[in-house]
C-alpha cells in the first residue's frame, strides 16, 4: 500500500495507455515517469528486433520467438499479444511486486492487452487512449521514426484505422494535438484515479482519527 498525503494508505493502480503506432504514447509515457516516483513502467517482453536508440531491460526485453514460448508456458506473462508480426507480453512478476509495494503501474500495450489486463485485474485499471490529430500527422510522425525501414511504416500506417476503432474501450481519450498538453492531462488522469474514494483504503482509519480530537 502507498502512503500519500504522508499518511493515508491508499491501493496501488494499473494506468494503461494505448494508441496507434506514431501517436505520441511512448514520449507521453516517458515524460510522465520522469517526475513521478510513485509510478514505474511495465517493461514488456518482445521478439521484435531493437531500434537503435533503445536498451535491453529498459524499453523491452528483447527476446527470442522460444524464449517467449517458454514464459508463456510457465505462466509467467500477465498478458501477451501479436502486433505487426511480433510478439509482445507483459511479465507478471515485476507488476506484482510493484503493485504490492504500493506503486502505481504504467502499461504502454495495446488493445488486446488492455483487454485482457481488465480481466485478469490484479487491482484497480484505468485506462487511457491516445489519438493522433490527424492521419496526416500520424504518417508524418512515423516516417519521422527514422530507424523504421518504409516496409514497416507502412504497414503500420495500414494498421491504424483498426486500432483506432477500439477507442470505446478505454476510460479517458486525449487527442494529441501538443504532447505538453497531452502528459499534462495523463498527469490529471492519474491525480484524479488516485483520489478515488475506494482507492484511499487508509481513510476510514484516518477520519476516525480525525473525529476523535476533541
Ligand atoms: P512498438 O513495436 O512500436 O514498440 O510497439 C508496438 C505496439 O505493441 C504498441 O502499440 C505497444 O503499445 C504494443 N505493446 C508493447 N508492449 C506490449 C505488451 O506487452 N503487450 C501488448 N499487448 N502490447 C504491447
Amino acid at each position: 500500500m502507498a502512503k500519500i498525503e504522508g499518511q493515508i494508505e491508499r491501493r496501488g493502480l494499473m494506468l494503461v495507455l494505448s494508441s496507434p503506432s506514431g501517436a505520441g504514447k511512448t514520449t507521453i509515457s516517458r515524460m510522465l515517469l520522469e517526475d513521478d516516483d510513485n509510478i514505474s513502467l511495465s517493461v514488456s517482453v518482445t521478439t521484435r528486433p531493437m531500434r537503435p536508440g533503445e536498451v535491453d531491460g529498459v524499453d523491452y526485453f528483447f527476446i527470442d520467438p522460444d524464449e517467449f514460448g517458454l514464459m508463456l508456458n510457465r505462466q509467467e506473462l500477465l498478458e501477451h499479444a501479436k502486433v505487426f508480426n511480433h510478439y509482445y507480453g507483459t511479465p507478471k512478476g515485476a507488476v506484482e511486486e510493484a503493485l504490492s509495494g504500493g506503486k502505481d503501474v504504467l502499461f504502454d500495450i495495446d488493445w488486446q492487452g488492455e483487454q485482457q489486463l481488465k480481466q485478469a485485474a490484479l487491482t484497480d485499471l484505468a485506462s487511457v487512449f491516445i489519438l493522433p490529430p490527424s492521419t496526416e500527422e500520424l504518417a508524418r510522425r512515423l516516417q519521422n521514426r527514422a530507424s523504421d525501414p518504409p516496409d514497416v511504416v507502412a504497414a503500420r500506417m495500414a494498421k491504424a484505422p483498426d486500432e483506432i476503432s477500439h477507442w470505446p474501450e478505454y476510460d479517458y481519450i486525449i487527442v494529441n494535438y501538443d504532447i505538453d498538453d497531452s502528459v499534462a492531462k495523463v498527469r490529471a488522469i492519474l491525480a484524479a484515479e488516485r483520489l478515488k474514494r475506494e482507492r484511499q483504503v487508509g481513510l476510514t482509519a484516518f477520519v476516525k482519527r480525525l473525529r476523535e480530537w476533541r
